[in-house]
């Protein structure tokens, strides 16, 4: 009979593979975790958890600007970026210890090094092997900035949070999420900020009514959004700052290049060759329902699977196939339907569920309510910020098939209506909510009239 040294050995701490290895031995697992970067992955050292802070600190601008209207009579005043840096290293240092607390107390035997499969049961750490009944692949993603003459010059959001100083001049290449959030934490705390993005609009997939309205908010907080343009080259010149040259000849000057142009699944040096694990059609790891890869032996979740890239998202799949391997009886399949998700621009933009474009293509026919409003608290101020609040309605069930909205604590409101969505609720389950007065919140139970109504058929 063979013996295993583990029952569970996974490769990667971050959100994923401490969720899995904590889980697995609760249920009575033995169990080793592999890291050899940083306790907590991408979201807790250089992804979620910075950014909110980065964010928290570009918005103090905003409440600076706000507070004059107040009776404060507040200059914006001086920002210092190396003590935003400290600030935030020490509370990732303190999350850090968190994390191995977290694995030690449930028993797991922590490894801080590189991890390595030598075969489908063997992993090798440090020039031991360690013999493993099932191995779990959660090794995340890595920023991928594409092939062009002087991407050395770039940085990406790896490097972003350990700047020397605050870059006077940023181009942020990009559409997605990282781009749009970091646009707003550098131009928020007072850097000259372009962003370049390929196509027409940014945040493509998300609904072109939130979209556009984001673009118009952050066109009045003065960001040079760029459309239809890409970089050509980076040149480093005399002085030290950088020329970017655009596909369509113009040269932009600037102190930093940021890149957010999409992530790669993290597999360097992880010895995959070793195994029968297959790649999908966008290098991603290729698993089943339970997270099995092509190699009966391995698993993998998170950012390496490509499926939905989302710390809870990675945390859920955890838990699902520590359940999956060592509680059958508590398994139920992860269910991938209605997942929020937050842009932390400022301001803020948050859906859940179908934007309106998606519900016309899947054959919905549609009622769109709509609420745009400048927020109570600006009302004693000069700033004319707009928020946005938008539902897409199934005509004919009544359903309500998604929420969105550009506005402060967007994320905090559509989590709350994540719950309402998830259980189903009709627009008139909204029409019979009662709102707390005043609130922008109350705004989602008093849209009454539709702004857009498909004809019946
Ligand atoms: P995304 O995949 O979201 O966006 C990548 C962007 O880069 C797109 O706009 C894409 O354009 C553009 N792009 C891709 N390739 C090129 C290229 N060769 N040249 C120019 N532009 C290019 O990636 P991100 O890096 O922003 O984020 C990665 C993932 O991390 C996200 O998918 C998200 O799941 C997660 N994340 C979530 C956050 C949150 O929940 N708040 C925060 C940060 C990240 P196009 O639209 O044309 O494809």
């Amino acid at each position: 009979m063979t013996t295993y040294d583990f029952d569970l050995f996974v490769i990667g701490a971050g959100s994923g593979g401490v969720r899995a290895a904590r889980f697995a031995a609760d249920f009575g697992a033995r169990v080793a975790v592999a890291e050899s970067r940083y306790l907590g992955g991408t979201c807790v050292n250089v992804g979620c958890m910075p950014k909110k802070y980065f964010i928290y600190g570009a918005s103090f601008r905003d409440e600076f600007r706000q507070a004059r209207g107040y009776g404060w009579d507040a200059e914006v005043p001086a920002f210092d970026w190396n003590t935003l840096v400290a600030s935030k290293d020490h509370e990732i240092r303190r999350l850090n210890g968190i994390y191995r607390a977290l694995l030690v107390n449930s028993g797991v035997t922590l490894l801080e090094a590189h991890a390595r499969i030598l075969d489908p049961h063997t992993v090798e750490v440090e020039g031991r092997c360690y013999r493993c009944e099932r191995i779990l692949i959660a090794t995340g993603g890595w920023p991928d900035v594409p092939d062009f003459p002087g991407r050395e010059h770039a940085i990406t959001s790896n490097e972003a949070f350990y700047l020397p100083e605050l870059p006077k001049r940023v181009v942020v290449v990009g559409g997605g999420y990282i781009a749009v959030e970091f646009a707003s934490i550098f131009q928020g705390l007072g850097a000259k900020t372009t962003l370049l993005y390929r196509r027409e609009l940014f945040l493509r997939g998300f609904d072109q009514g939130v979209r556009e309205h984001l673009r118009d908010e952050m066109l009045k907080r003065g960001h040079d959004l760029q459309f239809n343009a890409d970089v050509a080259r980076i040149d480093k010149v005399a002085d030290g700052s950088l020329q970017v040259t655009l596909k369509d000849g113009r040269v932009l000057e600037a102190d930093c290049v940021f890149y957010a142009t999409g992530r790669r699944p993290m597999l360097d040096d992880l010895g995959l060759e070793n195994t029968g694990v297959a790649l999908d059609e966008r290098g991603f790891i290729e698993v089943g329902e339970t997270f099995q890869t092509t190699e009966p032996s391995i698993y993998a979740i998170g950012d390496v699977i490509g499926r939905v890239q989302l710390t809870p998202v990675a945390l859920a799949e955890g838990m699902t196939l520590a359940r999956h391997l060592f509680s059958p009886d508590s398994y139920r399949p992860l269910n991938y339907d209605l997942i929020a998700s937050a842009v932390f621009s400022l301001p803020n933009l948050a859906s859940i569920g179908l934007s309106e474009e998606e519900a016309r293509e899947r054959g919905h026919r549609l009622k769109i309510f709509q609420s745009s409003f400048r927020p109570t608290k600006l009302s004693l101020t000069e700033v004319q910020e707009r928020t946005l609040m938008k539902l897409v309605v199934d005509a004919d069930s009544d359903q309500v098939l998604g929420c969105h909205m550009v506005g402060p604590d967007a994320g905090e409101q559509i989590q709350c209506l994540a719950i309402a969505l998830k259980a189903g609720a009709t627009k008139a389950c909204f029409d019979d909510t009662l709102g707390i007065h005043p609130t922008a919140a109350e705004e989602w139970v008093t849209m009454r009239k539709p702004v857009r109504e498909d004809e019946a058929r």
